[in-house]
C-alpha cells in the first residue's frame, strides 16, 4: 500500500460497533460454569439474583449468542469518549530501530483513565433499567471505583465503593474523584459490615486487601434493599462489554488492510485482554485466520504462568461463587514491594480455557523491566502509561526487538489500557532507583495452592 498509515487511525462515530461480540459462542470448549460454594453445583439464575443484576446474569451465563445489541443509552455514553484511537507507534519503532510495525489501542482517553468505563457504563445502565437504587463494589488501586462512579453519576444510581484501606489513605485524589462523581467511599475493612467488623476484631490495624473489600461489598449489596454487587474484571459479562475494544481495533486496522501477526495485552483479571482479542480469537476459533496472542502478567503475581487451572474462590471471605480459572489461590497476596496493579489471584474463566487449549500464550515480567518499558514509551510516544498497561508495552518492545534481530517485519498490536497519573508513587520509586523485584518461590505459591477448595467434577 502506497498510502502512509496515519499516526492515529480513528473510526467515525457512525462506524462504532452496535453489538458486543461474545467469544464463548465460537469456543468448542466452553468456560466452566460458576459453582455454588455450598452445593458445588452450577449456580442457577435464581441463586445469582440476590447478588447481580438480572440482565447481567443472563449475559454471564450465555455461552451461545455471538452478538448482543449494545443498548442505545449505553451507546450515547460510549460516544462521549469512543471510538478510541488505534495509534501507530512510529516514534517508538524508530527508537528501537526495529522493522516491526507497532500499533496500540489507547483506552486512557477518558477521565477515569482506563478501559474499565466500557463495562462500568453497561453495569450501571442495567442496574438503572432494573429499577435498582444502587450498586456496591470494591476497588484496589481505584480505577474501577472511579469508572463506576462516573457511570453511576450518568445513569443516576447510587454507588458505594469499598476501597482497600491502604489505597484509601495513599491515594486521596482517587478517592476525591470518586466522591466528586457522587460515590460514597468507605475504607475497607470497615465497621459497616459484619465481615468487616470480624476482620477488624481479628486483625486490628490491618490495611485491608482486595479479597476482603469484595466480601464487604457483596454483603453490603445483599443486605440492603435495591442494591446489587458489580465487578470490574474477571467475569464473562465484563469481557463481553470490553469486546468493544477489539471490535473497534479490528475495524480500524481493516480499513487500512492491516493484519496483526501478534496481539499483546496485560492481564490482571483478563478483561482488557479478553476484550481486545475477542474478534481476532473468534476468527482463529472459526479457522478463518491465525494470530499469536500473548498475555503479559507480573512475575510477582503469575496466575497464568505458574498458577493452577482449578476451581477457586473469587474472594478471601469465600462468599462468592467458585470459578474455574488459572489461580494462585484466593489467599495469595503479592509481596508488599509489588507496585504495578494486576494483583488479582485468579484469571477470567474464558481466557483460562483458551490458554489451557493452547490458543494463546502467556509470559511474565519483573516490575523494574516493566517500568523501563514505561519510561521508554513515555519518552517516545508521549503518553504516560499506567503500570498495568506497561506490561503490554514490555511485551511489545521485546517482540519488536526480536524482529530487529531476525529482520522480520511483523505487525504487532497491543492494548494500552490507561494512563498512570495516579501511580506516581510507583514511578517515584523507580526514578529513585528504589524499586526492587520479588518473584515468589515455589514454597510461597504452595501456601496459596493449599487453600484451593476440593472440587471433584
Ligand atoms: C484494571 C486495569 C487493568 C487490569 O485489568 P484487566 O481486567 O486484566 O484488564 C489493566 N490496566 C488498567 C489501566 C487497569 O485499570
Amino acid at each position: 500500500m502506497s498510502e502512509k498509515i496515519p499516526y492515529k487511525i480513528y473510526l467515525e462515530e457512525s462506524e462504532m460497533p452496535r453489538q458486543w461480540y461474545n467469544v464463548r459462542a465460537d469456543m468448542k470448549n466452553k468456560p466452566a460454569p460458576l459453582l455454588n460454594p455450598g452445593t458445588l453445583k452450577p449456580m442457577t439464575f435464581d441463586e445469582l439474583r440476590p447478588v447481580f443484576c438480572d440482565e447481567l446474569i443472563k449475559q454471564e451465563m450465555d455461552d451461545t449468542t455471538a452478538y448482543i445489541d449494545i443498548p442505545e443509552e449505553i451507546l450515547d455514553f460510549y460516544r462521549m469518549y469512543r471510538p478510541s484511537p488505534v495509534m501507530r507507534a512510529y516514534n517508538l519503532e524508530k527508537a528501537l530501530g526495529t522493522p516491526a510495525k507497532i500499533y496500540y489501542k489507547f483506552e486512557g482517553n477518558n477521565t477515569s483513565g482506563s478501559h474499565k468505563l466500557n463495562s462500568a457504563l453497561a453495569q450501571a445502565y442495567y442496574a438503572k433499567k432494573q429499577g435498582l437504587n444502587g450498586v456496591t463494589t470494591e476497588t484496589g488501586a481505584g480505577q474501577w471505583g472511579t469508572a463506576l462512579s462516573m457511570a453511576c453519576a450518568f445513569f443516576g444510581v447510587d454507588c458505594k465503593v469499598y476501597m482497600v484501606k491502604v489505597s484509601y489513605e495513599q491515594k486521596p485524589f482517587r478517592r476525591e474523584v470518586m466522591r466528586t462523581y457522587g460515590a460514597s467511599v468507605t475504607p475497607s475493612p470497615s465497621n459497616t459490615t459484619n465481615i468487616g467488623r470480624k476482620i477488624l476484631e481479628e486483625f486490628p490495624g490491618t490495611t485491608g486487601s482486595l479479597g476482603c473489600a469484595i466480601s464487604e461489598a457483596v454483603e453490603a449489596a445483599t443486605s440492603q434493599e435495591g442494591y446489587r454487587y458489580v465487578l470490574g474484571s474477571v467475569l464473562n459479562q465484563v469481557l463481553l462489554h470490553q469486546s468493544v475494544i477489539g471490535l473497534e481495533a479490528k475495524k480500524a486496522l481493516d480499513k487500512y488492510g492491516i493484519k496483526p501477526d501478534i496481539i499483546i495485552g496485560c492481564a490482571g483479571g483478563g478483561s482488557n485482554l479478553g476484550g481486545l482479542i475477542s474478534p481476532f480469537m473468534g476468527e482463529k476459533l472459526r479457522g478463518e485466520a491465525d494470530y499469536r496472542i500473548i498475555a503479559v502478567e507480573p512475575a510477582s503475581c503469575p496466575s497464568f504462568t505458574r498458577g493452577k487451572f482449578a476451581y477457586d474462590f473469587c474472594d478471601t471471605g469465600m462468599v462468592c461463587p467458585l470459578a474455574k480459572m488459572y489461580t494462585l489461590g484466593s489467599g495469595f497476596i503479592p509481596s508488599p514491594n509489588h507496585a504495578g496493579g494486576l494483583r488479582y489471584h485468579g484469571m477470567s474463566s474464558i481466557l483460562s480455557q483458551l490458554y489451557h487449549d493452547g490458543l494463546m500464550e502467556a509470559r511474565s515480567y519483573e516490575q523494574t523491566a516493566v517500568f523501563d518499558a514505561a519510561t521508554q514509551f513515555a519518552r517516545t510516544e508521549g503518553i504516560l502509561p499506567a503500570p498495568e498497561s506497561s506490561h503490554a508495552i514490555r511485551g511489545a518492545i521485546d517482540e519488536a526487538l526480536k524482529c530487529k534481530e531476525t529482520g522480520e517485519e511483523k505487525t504487532i498490536l497491543f492494548g494500552l489500557t490507561g494512563t498512570g497519573y495516579f501511580d506516581m508513587t510507583a514511578y517515584e520509586k523507580y526514578n529513585n532507583g528504589e524499586m526492587s523485584d520479588y518473584i515468589p518461590t515455589d514454597a510461597d505459591l504452595e501456601k496459596g495452592f493449599a487453600g484451593l477448595p476440593k472440587v471433584d467434577l
